[in-house]
């Protein structure tokens, strides 16, 4: 899969190389290339932003240095040869082209624009962007993007607003983190373990259950019986009566999508 993130900060992305989406990357597995917004200006003061129309307070992103950055980007050809500010894959990364990004005719980009007026991101389309070859995030600051940079962008790629949860952030850039690290984590062969995904919270709308390691006893707290029986019948419906019970009490909202299809054991753990 290739990702390109386009930011006035693109500095704020380089915790992406480290730990297991680091190793991916250097890998080649994942070819993510990181790009400074501003190298789409043209003044002499790199100006991406301006007031907005109608007044009120706040700058707004200018659609111009936008337009520019899309137009490189979502061109395959032009793709190769936009700008990266890290070195650290952009050669290697230009040189692959598309043979290393997988993409194939009718699979469009994604265009993610990261906003707290977007659709809530969730675990379920994380696991449908892994299945991409190509996303682009374009990181907003000030009070966003312009928005016909979102219509036109329309026209060449799928473009989603999303937000990462019912608060406001001051750019797109930790947004964009979030999602790439829930969604590079999906892709096949990133995570050395998958059955480690298997039973993840919200994988089947139910949050996960409560985990334990060695020792057995620790300041008087003692690990639930039945994880040390050896019985995978009992440990599983254990799991499982645990797993209702904190999505009953922590996300009611999740537990009542699920309860026409909630079985008769699973309607006595509640
Ligand atoms: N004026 C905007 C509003 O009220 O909807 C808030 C703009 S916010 C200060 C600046 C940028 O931060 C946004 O353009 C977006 O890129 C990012 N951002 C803030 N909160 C976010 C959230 N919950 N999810 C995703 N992105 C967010």
């Amino acid at each position: 899969m290739r990702i390109d993130v386009v930011s006035i900060f693109p500095e704020y992305l380089a915790p992406l190389r480290l730990s297991l989406i680091g190793r991916a990357i250097a890998d080649g597995a994942l070819d993510l290339r990181v790009h400074d917004l501003r190298d789409w200006t043209h003044d002499r003061h790199r100006t991406v932003d301006d007031t907005p129309y109608g007044g009120g307070a706040g700058m707004v992103m200018r659609p111009e240095p936008w337009g520019e950055a899309l137009d490189a980007l979502l061109d395959a050809h032009g793709a190769e040869s936009a700008g990266t500010t890290d070195s650290a894959d952009g050669g290697a990364a230009g040189a692959a082209g598309g043979a290393a990004t997988g993409e194939t005719a009718g699979d469009r980009p994604v265009v993610l624009v990261p906003s707290p007026a977007g659709v809530p991101f969730t675990q379920a389309q994380a696991a449908e962007l892994a299945q991409r070859s190509r996303l682009l995030f374009a990181c907003g600051r000030y009070e966003g993007i312009d928005q016909r940079v979102v219509e036109e962008a329309s026209a060449r790629a799928e473009v989603r607003m999303v937000s990462i949860g019912d608060y406001v952030l001051n750019g797109g850039e930790v947004a964009t983190m979030v999602m790439i690290e829930a969604i590079a984590r999906l892709i096949p062969g990133i995570i050395g373990n998958p059955e480690s995904l298997a039973e993840e919270s919200y994988k089947d709308g139910l949050l996960e259950y409560p985990v334990y390691t060695k020792p057995a006893q620790w300041r008087g707290r003692e690990v639930p019986e039945v994880l040390l029986s050896g019985n995978h019948g009992a440990i599983a419906r254990w799991r499982r009566d645990r797993r209702l019970e904190r999505t009953a009490r922590v996300r009611p909202d999740l537990l009542a999508a699920l309860e026409p299809e909630l079985s008769t054991a699973d309607r006595a753990a509640l």
